[in-house]
């Protein structure tokens, strides 16, 4: 821990008033009094601080040091091959064969997939980003128990989803003890810190099997995001998808397309703490999953330890994922490569 104890004060001049707080809702998971609540994604003190420093120390936007990191999670450093994408020890492009779970999917449902395996495996809850019921197109962690509440919640949302929020749900409210959480990059920072940080809590590093993180360029302000639709005539209670590809930005309802436009024109929706992320791949997963690199209605897969080869394995297994090694993912050529190098130079 920091020589000088950090507290919710200066969680709040530091990280909150400066907007760079990634939203993941760590501060609120490891509060040991439950005094920190978010509100619209950000972090509010309702009750008494009694200044014991954990919300600081678990907050990824505060500091942290990949190559600490590196040790705790995977136990070594990065060779040479990895200094972009993160450890990892294969990688695959994948898809479901579950017509139900792919239909209703972002890409090529490897997600959902694992998730329902998870379940499958023994696994007792999974936390997912549902929407709320009463904000359009906002997400909410959700703690799912079951396959139909799990594809419920398929597909992407641009905005941010505090998934730790979702944790402390499964772990204090509901004991759950043992679940998969989905994630974007920013986000299994906080979840890295309060699994294997200096002040990790041993309540959420026991209940967490499986960290599922999703590749992630940016993520969008929901208001500016609902003003921009609103703008270009995209009524958004008919959007069935978003979607980013190709260097395009794309709303559909079905098969109908709504709206495209180049990325271009939906960066000032970019929110300003994603300026300063390097990690494209979600290195801190056990397994990462993005599209960048493969065809269309398939995933590209990073496999990082042992447990994410496991759950992959189960479900290549038991026949609800089909995925192929990509071999020459070491050469770093792919295109994941050449994102994960766009955001760690342009974003330092
Ligand atoms: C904000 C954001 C930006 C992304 N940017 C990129 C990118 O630049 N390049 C790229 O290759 N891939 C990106 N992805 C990942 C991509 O959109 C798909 O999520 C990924 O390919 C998995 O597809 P799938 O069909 O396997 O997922 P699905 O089977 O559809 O499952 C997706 C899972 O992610 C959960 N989820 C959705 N939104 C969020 C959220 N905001 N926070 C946490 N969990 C969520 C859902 O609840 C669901 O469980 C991004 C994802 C997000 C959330």
């Amino acid at each position: 821990m920091s020589q000088q104890k950090k507290t919710y004060n200066d969680l709040k001049k530091d990280i909150i008033d400066k907007q760079i707080c990634v939203s993941c809702g760590t501060c609120e998971a490891v509060c040991p009094v439950n005094a920190i609540e978010l509100k619209e994604t950000i972090p509010n003190l309702l009750g008494n601080c009694i200044e014991c420093g954990i919300c600081y120390e678990n907050c990824p936007a505060a500091s942290f040091n990949t190559e600490e990191m590196d040790q705790k999670v995977f136990g070594r450093k990065r060779k040479p091959t990895e200094k972009l994408t993160g450890i990892y020890k294969k990688a695959y492009q994948a898809k479901t064969t579950q017509e139900d779970i792919h239909s209703k999917a972002q890409d090529g449902g490897v997600v959902t997939a694992l998730l329902t395996q998870f379940l499958d495996d023994g696994g007792d809850a999974v936390i997912v980003a549902d929407l709320e019921e009463d904000k359009i197109w906002a997400p909410k962690p959700t703690v799912a128990k079951t396959r139909e509440e799990i594809i419920k919640a398929a597909g992407t949302k641009y905005t941010p989803s505090p998934a730790l929020v979702g944790v402390k749900k499964a772990v204090k409210e509901e004991k759950r003890e043992k679940m998969a959480l989905v994630r974007n990059t920013c986000q299994m920072r906080g979840l890295s810190l309060a699994t294997a940080g200096p002040l990790k809590n041993k309540k959420i590093a026991d209940a967490v099997a499986l960290k599922i993180g999703l590749f992630c360029m940016e993520t969008f302000n929901y208001d500016s995001y609902m003003q921009y639709l609103k703008e270009n005539d995209v009524d958004p209670g008919q959007v069935t998808k978003f979607e980013i590809k190709n260097g395009r930005f794309y709303a559909w309802n079905g098969e109908e397309r709504l709206h495209r436009a180049k990325l271009a024109k939906v960066k000032p929706l970019i929110r300003s703490t994603c300026q300063r992320c390097t990690d494209f791949a979600s290195e801190y997963s056990d397994i990462s999953v993005g599209n960048v690199g493969s065809p269309a209605g398939y995933s590209t897969v990073i496999v990082r330890n042992e447990k994410g080869q496991k759950i992959l394995d189960s479900a290549i297994k038991s026949g609800l994922i089909e995925a192929t090694q990509i071999e020459d993912f070491e050469e770093q050529k792919t295109l994941v490569h050449k994102l994960a190098e766009m955001k760690k130079s342009s974003h330092q």
